[in-house]
């Protein structure tokens, strides 16, 4: 699929005029219609609701948009719970999907009337010191081994650290339903970023059959199925992209034959979904400030990997535009890299481009997810701002670039230079 920037060189010169590179940028239009199409692919579940995983995108404005398009929010933390606070989106639109989970976060989980969803079989005791049970909680199931999807080896649950094996899902039912809980949620998670439409159909098998399995043992009333996240997106131009409407058909087959004979037609689908829901619809802009030639043709960028941490810690690929010259042939080899005193810090290595002058606008696709979010201070590098491209075509200032005294907040240097 041919990658295109939903912003023109001319835009960027005149938003780079009020903010300076580098900057995240997100296109509103785009985030809501794909909404609409995820809510559309899940339609014939009448109580079908996405949690959008916010610590893929952390980001207020972006949150809000996506609860006014009628989603809620997953939080896996104590500060995206306070966010989502702040959003006024409390009670069942929070998906609290944690592990390794401090009791605070717990605590504040069950003040905000969160669902939560247990990552392990300990945590049942651990949250009794902690809250009363609520009536409506949920499970996160780790069936081990390897997960293959069409003779095609996708991840390995067995090296996973989430969730809990088949037994201990079943000492955890029993054990909440001692301590009063009536309705149960069942969640999983087994392989992150898949573009193959089978992924969510073949999930939701496995927990479709466990959750009637689990029904038929304890009598528990299965409330819902969460496919979580995974759902992935085409970073690379040679990639397609997933197919919500078809993922959806797969998951209602799979519904009609495992759920509804086993008596569990009433059973909500929930999904929490980050990188599907905003991922191609964020870019992060740079501009070219060096240009080096050594061994090797260095195109030196005002952004860095503290503001996109995807290449450097995965060798992640994402696609780069020229800005202006979209249409130039791609005659150059380049390492696209920022100022970091690590040589990972490179958003491209090898990577064909039109030819590049300093001062040339450089658009890095597919940040919308886990882009900002990853970002960090190495160096003493300073978060970026980002902004948003609203419906109406005007930008936004949604979060404001970080200063050197963000950087400094955490120090008390009066007993320095008091
Ligand atoms: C990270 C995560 C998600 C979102 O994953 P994506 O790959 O962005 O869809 C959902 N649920 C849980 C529990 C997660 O940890």
């Amino acid at each position: 699929m041919e990658k295109k920037p939903f912003v023109t060189l001319e835009q960027v010169q005149e938003i780079a005029r009020r903010y300076p590179t580098p900057f995240h940028i997100y296109d509103e239009k785009a985030i809501r219609e794909n909404a609409r199409r995820v809510k559309q692919a899940f339609a014939w579940n009448p109580n079908f609701k996405e949690y959008f995983a916010v610590k893929a995108t952390p980001t207020p404005r972006l949150v809000q948009i996506l609860h006014e398009e009628g989603f809620g929010v997953d939080c896996s933390s104590y500060t995206e719970l306070l966010m989502s606070k702040a959003l006024g989106i409390t009670g069942t639109d929070i998906m609290f999907s944690s592990n390794v989970t401090p009791a605070e976060d717990f605590k504040l989980a069950a003040e905000l009337g969160a669902i939560i969803n247990f990552d392990d079989v300990t945590h049942i005791d651990f949250f009794e010191k902690i809250a009363p049970f609520p009536e409506l909680m949920s499970c996160r199931y780790n069936p081990g081994g390897d997960f293959v999807l069409d003779n095609q080896f996708m991840d390995t649950p067995q090296e996973a650290k989430y969730g809990m094996t088949r037994p201990q899902m079943t000492e955890a039912f029993r054990k909440l339903q001692a301590k009063g809980v009536k309705r149960f949620g069942i969640h999983a998670f087994l392989a992150s970023n898949t573009v193959e439409n089978g992924y969510y159909p073949a999930l939701a098998r496995i927990l479709f059959q466990t959750a009637a399995e689990l029904h038929q043992e304890t009598g528990a009333e299965i409330a819902f199925i969460n496919l979580s996240g995974g759902v992935g997106i085409p970073y690379r131009p040679d990639q397609q992209p997933s197919d919500i409407l078809a993922i959806g058909e797969g998951v209602r087959q799979a519904y009609e034959e495992v759920l509804v004979p086993a008596g569990l037609g009433n059973v909500a689908i929930c999904t929490e979904m980050g990188r599907f829901i905003t991922g191609p619809y964020g870019m992060l802009i740079t501009q070219c400030t060096h240009q080096k030639h050594t061994h090797k043709e260095y195109i030196g960028c005002d952004a860095c990997a503290a503001n996109l941490m995807r290449p450097a810690m995965y060798g992640a690929y994402h696609h780069i535009t020229v800005l202006g010259k979209e249409n130039e042939p791609c005659g150059h080899k380049y390492d696209v890299t920022g100022g970091l005193c690590e040589n990972n810090d490179k958003f491209a290595v090898d990577r064909m481009l039109p030819e590049i002058t300093i001062g040339d606008y450089l658009a890095i696709h597919d940040t919308g997810a886990h882009g900002f979010a990853m970002g960090y201070n190495y160096n003493g590098k300073l978060r970026s701002a980002e902004l948003l491209l609203c419906e109406d075509g005007s930008v936004e200032l949604i979060r404001r670039a970080e200063t050197p005294e963000d950087y400094f907040a955490t120090f008390d240097f009066t007993h320095l230079f008091g």
